[in-house]
């Protein structure tokens, strides 16, 4: 192996042994980021901190089907086999509850201070495709709107982020439908595809060429770049679910009055379950908590959703009261109004709320229902 120890150009792609991504690991951790990736916990594959390659779920994979996940284990000792788990990179980025200001209270005044609190420096280790397009989607509601949301900026715009292209597809995974995967094409600073001993890695930005200097490696040969786009292509030809999106939008503002709306409306729990484990979803709820002493006050965003009665309560009453129009709410918001508010779809494919819907109930087959394509 012709070791480099240089800083390697943006737009290379070289060849590392497995191994070496525990040097990069290190690396990263000494750089001062706090490196977050696949752990194995409670029976699933989470993201949490990794502090060495042995944290990764090496070995393991999952099964997935609507509302079903299972662990197993492979025959391997593949470092990233498996598809995504419950948790997406939302929970660093939009974390599930965020102090925005506190009050204090005087005689005669009252102090508001913004919460500056200094954020991790992230680096994401282990990102599929669809979860790169869904922090492009929260880019656009946080970032790229009429306001900016610091707290959401701050800790975007520190985090690195190394991606890996998909060799094993989830049959509730259907990215390739909504264009959204499994190659990663943009939004990283490197890129992994995992070859039997080794790790094909795209340099894309100088932050991830600086990752890599003095990293042992090569440069890729074209084998080794035809090997990796057949492992992708292989991902992509075994997926199971798709998402008819052709005239989507328009299709489900016709269908407002469905029955279809009535019949998902009898099975789904509105536990929230689909929105907390989307990586769109953004909804949340402001609430102030004040001390108890009554002297200053926390205003606080957390996690909320569109399943919750409450979050539709306003001054003349709760505009949906029911199930139905809280999942016609949820589904048409993904697909269609998503698209109006935002350019693009609020859905990238992930599959997650099909797997984590305790009763199955499965988004792409609500939409093909609602075109006629299943009863
Ligand atoms: S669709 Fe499933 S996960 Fe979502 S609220 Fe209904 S029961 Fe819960
Ligand atoms: S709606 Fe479901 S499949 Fe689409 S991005 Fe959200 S969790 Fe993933």
């Amino acid at each position: 192996m012709n070791s480099s120890a240089g800083i390697a150009p943006t737009g290379e792609t070289v060849v590392i042994e497995k191994p070496v991504l525990g040097a990069i690991i290190d690396r990263l951790w000494r750089d001062g980021y706090t490196v977050v990736g696949p752990t194995l916990a409670e029976s699933a594959i989470v993201i949490d901190q990794v502090r060495a390659i042995d944290d990764l779920p090496i070995g393991w994979t999952d099964e997935q089907e609507a509302g079903m996940y299972r662990l197993r284990r492979r025959e391997d000792r593949a470092y990233f086999g498996y598809a995504v788990g419950p948790h997406s990179w939302k929970q660093y980025l939009f974390p599930p509850k965020t102090t925005l200001y506190s009050i204090e209270f005087h005689a005669d005044a009252m102090t508001v201070k913004p919460n500056v609190d200094p954020v991790p420096s992230y680096a994401f280790l282990g990102v599929r495709s669809c979860d790169l397009h869904a922090i492009e989607i929260q880019d656009r509601v946080f970032l790229h709107g009429p306001y900016v949301d610091r707290h959401y900026q701050a800790r975007r715009e520190k985090a690195l982020i190394i991606a890996v292209h998909c060799a094993v597809a989830a049959s509730t995974c259907f990215c390739a439908s909504m264009g959204t995967g499994p190659r990663s094409v943009r939004g990283f600073d490197l890129a992994l595809t995992e070859l039997e001993g080794e790790f094909l890695v795209e340099i894309a930005t100088p932050r991830g060429a600086a990752i890599c200097d003095g990293i042992p490696s090569r440069a890729a040969t074209g084998y080794e770049l035809g090997a990796a786009a057949r492992i992708v292509d292989k991902t992509r030809d075994s997926m199971k679910r798709s998402l008819n999106t052709n005239g989507l939008p328009d299709l489900l503002y016709q269908n407002l009055e469905h029955p279809r709306w009535d019949q998902v409306a009898e099975r789904c729990l509105s536990c929230t379950n689909c929105t907390m484990v989307c990586p769109t979803c953004f909804c949340h709820a402001l609430e102030d908590v004040p001390a108890l002493d009554g002297a200053s006050s926390e205003k606080i965003r957390q996690w909320d959703s569109c399943f919750n009665p409450d979050h539709a309560h306003m001054a003349g009453g709760n505009n949906r009261p029911d199930i139905r129009s809280r999942y016609r709410q949820w589904l048409t918001h993904k697909l269609a109004s998503w698209v109006d508010q935002y350019g693009v779809s609020g859905c990238v494919g992930c599959g997650r709320c099909v797997t984590w819907c305790p009763v199955g109930i499965d988004i792409t087959e609500e939409a093909a229902a609602i075109r006629g394509d299943q009863q």
